[in-house]
């Protein structure tokens, strides 16, 4: 058979000889045989060489994303089982099953599957597919997944605007087998959260944060805690489990605090010492300072605040501002945690805007831990942008 291929210019091969899934359009050199939008193309250096088989877009500024570096992969339904399985063994080699019961199974180009977004709720799957080629093979993956053993329904949840820089349009709803009930409870750690992967953000939890919920957890024990953009509550139910003394929610939306209730309830966790508050997460934090309120432990989760490298300035600027108000709201001997989920924030970048916050709040501070994105979320060598979360555990001196 014929494919499309798409041929790089001269010397553009590096990145794919490395195995980084990305074509960038300004590597292009030309194309032929007219690819739709997702169809599978061969990638060949300009001397024709063969580099990869990658799935085309024509609107992205990522012309095609690979599926594989292999010249004999077939691209077919059999190609995607074969990938799904691979995704649920690493997940089966982690554990993630004995710690809770939902994870993400499918992490986009970790698991090789660039666009593929899976995470696991019990017997259902909220799904997103984020690149053209994975709505090209939409039904291969989902059947995929629908292998899986114990699952009764995949639900989608591609209504991300991601989807707008390839010119697909916003998709939700049952993809395949039952609808999943309105409330899941998930099970992670011994505790339990209600999760709706329905109408939830993202596809409903933040698995990402599983291992910093454990560190929230160990730290919390007799602390006043902050909490700002809370969401479902997950660091307040992982607080109290600790024996924090008590924890301020902060979120702007309503109906995750509403959840967060539910999950200190499905918990039996007291909550006569927990506030709720319906706020702007940056706001409330100068109202706090203002009104000289102190915390022993101040958690600070925004949103992804640069999403683009033009943004990064600005959202430098802001990770700076809140972690200068958390260092302020902080009694001496107090935890700071900041959290950063935007990839283009590095480590070291993050360090030094929290070192720059902790002077201008006028203290000292000591890095005692780091946190990151869980194992669930792997990082594959190829393609460091797939790491993206980022955390550091602070001591007020
Ligand atoms: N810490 C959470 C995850 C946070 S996700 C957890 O443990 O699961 C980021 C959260 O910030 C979302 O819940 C979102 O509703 C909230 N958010 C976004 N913008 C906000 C703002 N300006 N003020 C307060 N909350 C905001």
């Amino acid at each position: 058979m014929n494919f499309p291929q798409i041929t790089l210019l001269p010397g553009r091969e590096k990145s794919l000889l490395r195995c980084h899934p990305w074509v960038f359009s300004g590597a292009v050199g030309g194309i032929s045989g007219d690819p739709a939008s997702g169809e599978v193309c061969r990638v060949a250096d300009a001397r024709g060489n063969f580099l990869a088989w990658a799935s085309y877009s024509a609107a992205s500024q990522i012309t095609a994303r690979v599926w594989s570096f292999q010249e004999n992969s077939v691209i077919d339904a059999n190609f995607f089982q074969q990938r799904v399985n691979a995704a649920k063994t690493l997940r089966d080699r982690l554990g993630v099953g004995d710690l809770s019961t939902g994870c993400r199974l499918i992490y986009s180009e970790s698991d090789q599957l660039p666009g593929v977004i899976a995470d696991r709720y019990g017997e259902y799957i909220a799904l997103q597919l984020l690149s053209s080629g994975a709505e090209f093979f939409r039904n291969e993956i989902i059947d995929a997944l629908m292998k899986l053993p114990g699952i009764k329904g995949v639900y989608e949840r591609s209504d991300v605007s991601v989807r707008k820089r390839e010119a697909l349009p916003e998709r939700s709803g049952i993809a395949r087998g039952e609808m999943p009930p309105d409330e899941i409870v998930i099970r992670e750690n011994q505790l339990s959260f209600a999760v709706d992967p329905v109408h939830g953000q993202k596809t409903g939890f933040y698995f990402d944060l599983r291992e910093v919920r454990q560190k929230v957890r160990q730290l919390a024990a007799g602390k006043k805690v902050l909490n700002d953009f809370c969401y479902t509550g997950g660091f307040a139910v992982a607080a109290l489990a600790g024996g924090a003394q008590s924890v301020l929610n902060i979120d702007s939306s309503r109906p995750a605090l509403a959840q967060a209730v539910r999950n200190l309830k499905l918990n039996a966790l007291p909550q006569e010492n927990c506030e709720f508050r319906a706020a702007d997460g940056f706001e409330e934090l100068n109202h706090l300072r203002d009104a000289h309120e102190k915390f022993d432990f101040v958690i600070l989760d925004p949103p992804k605040l640069i999403d683009a490298k033009s943004h990064l300035e600005r959202g430098c600027r802001a990770y700076s501002h809140l972690a200068k108000r958390g260092f302020e709201l902080l009694n001496p001997g107090g935890i700071l945690l900041n959290l950063s989920c935007s990839g283009l924030m590095t480590p070291e970048l993050f360090q030094k805007i929290t070192f720059d916050a902790a002077r201008e709040a006028r203290c000292d501070a000591v890095i005692i831990d780091s946190v990151r994105q869980s194992a669930d979320h792997p990082v594959i060598l190829s393609t460091p942008e797939t790491f993206y979360l980022k955390g550091l555990i602070s001591v007020k001196r």
